[in-house]
């Protein structure tokens, strides 16, 4: 492992840089720069460990990363933000070296607003931080993601997060009011007032959702909370089979009902789950509102349930298996063996050719098998999600089948009407495959905006966007020339 930068101008950006914020905030010694050389992604195996970034320093203020971005801009060097680092695609791996912008001290609460339900606040606070804090007023952001430990605001925002409150709350991208973003040259843009919706200037905020940091540096969220619920509750149905159980489910967000989520898997073992034999699909419902409400929509799906062939589990088993679930959600899957996982969005009623195809067809072929009780995964409502995770054989074609089998997965979501990543993005892992999704056009209206924003390709370079090609598009458009 090596330090990219040509050593004298890498002292000189130091210099400059411990200038700019003072040199408890810059940090240089490899030592220091290992735990930025990987993120939680699956990488080539000699590919492990082999980039680290030239420098890192941890900002504690907007204008701190201002002038950062000032330094980074006069020298042309790669600028990559980091969160909690919980990103499976590879987003900041820094496989052009230069500057991790990391934003952990960047965690302050800097306004609740009771009466217009919003709260602002720096990127680096944590999901878990920003939900207890929020909880002392009585409110909730309602993003849970299975990240929430360790995944930031601005992290979310720049992977367009999912939360399995999906249903009843929505996704970050729909919380979002106003952003404060350091631009590409150190300027600031601030993204319009703090309101929910406004019909006059184009929706900028929206643009960094799901920006992977490649057009700028999110210093400043303001997000719309809820009032914390008077009542919450779970239920549990077990059906013969997925496909049955996905009927059920598809049934009840037909009906209107109100859920928070709903999630369908096979379990590895159903019966300890407190399914009777037979049973293999398990269907976990959340629901929450006033006591009144949650009364009627509980009353109104376990009368579905019922009617569709299912069986209810008693509310302490489903509550074991939500909990259960919560843990495998929120954590125990980041201990990632020679595993990986697909989350692609497929239209509803192609949901079950996805699967068939996926394990009958393009896994075999690949020799990638199953994690057990992780065949299926699927999310089912306003904001589906059809899930699964795998494991990658140990042997010496393995990267290349596994690269191969993620490649085909991406053409049939695509052919199915669908999208390749509802919720893990793009980073280095999804990029080839992205002009599998989006015409020419698309693509190069995607490159027009990158371009419009960072002229010189400083921000998170190589993530998100393919090469253009010959590195540059017929219209000329194209990264500006580096200095190194
Ligand atoms: C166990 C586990 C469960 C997960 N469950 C979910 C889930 O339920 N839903 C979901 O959506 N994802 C999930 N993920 C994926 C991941 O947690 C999310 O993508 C998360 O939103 C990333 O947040 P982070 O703070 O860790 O970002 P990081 O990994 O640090 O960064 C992600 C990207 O955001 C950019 N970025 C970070 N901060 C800023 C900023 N201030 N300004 C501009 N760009 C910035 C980075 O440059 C990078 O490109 C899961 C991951 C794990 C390991």
């Amino acid at each position: 492992m090596k330090v990219t930068m040509d050593p004298a101008l890498r002292d000189e950006i130091k210099a400059a840089l411990v200038a700019a914020i003072g040199d408890r905030k810059v940090l240089w010694k490899p030592s220091d720069l290992l735990p930025y050389a990987a993120d939680n992604s699956r990488m080539r195996p000699d590919e492990v460990s082999k980039h680290l970034p030239d420098i890192a320093v941890l900002p504690e203020s907007t204008s701190d990363v201002q002038a950062v971005v000032e330094v980074a801009a006069e020298y042309k060097i790669p600028l990559i933000p980091k969160g909690g680092g919980s990103n499976r695609t590879g987003m900041l791996i820094p496989i052009h070296g230069g500057i991790v912008i990391d934003t952990i001290r960047m965690n302050k609460v800097l306004e609740v607003n009771i009466p217009n339900l919003y709260v602002t606040v720096q990127p680096g606070i944590t999901l878990k931080e920003l939900e207890e804090h929020l909880a002392g007023y009585g409110l909730a952001l309602n993003q849970e993601q299975g990240s929430f430990k360790v995944a930031t605001v601005g992290g979310s925002i720049s992977t367009a997060g999912f939360s399995r409150k999906y249903q009843k709350y929505g996704i970050i991208s729909d919380r979002i009011m106003s952003l404060e973003v350091v631009l590409a040259d150190g300027r600031v843009l601030r993204t319009g007032p703090k309101v929910l919706y406004t019909s006059t200037g184009y929706r900028l905020h929206q643009l960094f959702v799901g920006a992977e940091g490649t057009l700028g540096i999110i210093t400043e969220a303001t997000l719309r909370v809820e009032p914390i619920p008077e009542s919450a509750e779970v239920l549990m149905a077990f059906y013969d089979d997925i496909w049955t159980a996905y009927k059920a489910a598809l049934r009840m967000t037909e009906s209107g009902v109100m859920f928070v989520g709903a999630d369908l898997s096979e379990p590895a073992d159903p019966e300890a789950c407190g399914a009777p034999p037979g049973k293999r699909a398990a269907l976990c419902i959340s629901f929450e509102g006033t006591k009144g409400e949650v009364e009627a929509d509980v009353g109104y799906v376990k009368g579905l349930v019922r009617g569709s062939g299912g069986f209810l589990a008693g509310k302490d088993d489903a509550m074991l298996f939500y909990d259960e679930f919560t843990k495998l959600w929120c954590g125990d899957r980041a201990l990632l063996g020679a595993e990986d996982e697909t989350t692609a969005y497929v239209p509803t009623e192609r949901v079950r050719e996805f699967y068939d195809t996926l394990w009958d067809k393009i896994m075999p072929k690949y020799g990638m098998v199953p994690v057990p009780g992780n065949k299926y995964g699927i999310d089912v409502g306003r904001y589906s999600m059809s899930y699964c995770r795998f494991s990658i054989p140990e042997r010496e074609r393995g990267w290349e089948d596994y690269r191969m089998a993620l490649a085909e997965v991406a053409g049939l979501a695509v052919a199915l009407g669908g999208s390749i990543s509802s919720c893990t993005g793009v980073g280095l892992k999804n990029k080839d495959e992205l002009v599998l999704e989006f015409s020419d056009v698309a693509m190069e209206t995607m490159w027009k905006i990158k371009n419009e924003f960072d002229p010189d390709d400083i921000m998170n370079p190589g993530k998100k966007l393919p090469k253009r090609k010959g590195g540059r598009l017929a219209n000329g458009i194209g990264p500006a020339e580096r200095k190194m």
